[in-house]
């Protein structure tokens, strides 16, 4: 049962993965904001609150952290 709808933006919380990339366990994850990332963590695992979830603020794994930090230098 595929529902097309007329738009065509993805929605990353669909395809990103449903686990946490630092514990690989479940539960209210957030996903990264770069590009296509689609790792997802726990806010706890990246030292963050639980209050991200519920927020709009941009978050960008440290991975991804790192590499546009570098970029800047
Ligand atoms: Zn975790
Ligand atoms: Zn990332």
């Amino acid at each position: 049962m595929a529902k097309k709808r007329g738009k065509t933006t993805l929605n990353k919380s669909e395809i990103a993965e449903d686990w946490c990339f630092e514990c690989k366990d479940g539960g209210k994850l957030m996903i990264c904001d770069y590009g296509d990332c689609l790792k997802a963590y726990h806010p706890a695992c990246v030292g963050k609150d639980d209050s991200v979830l519920t927020s709009d603020i941009h978050w960008i794994c440290g991975k991804h952290l790192n590499l546009s930090f570098f970029k800047q230098i």
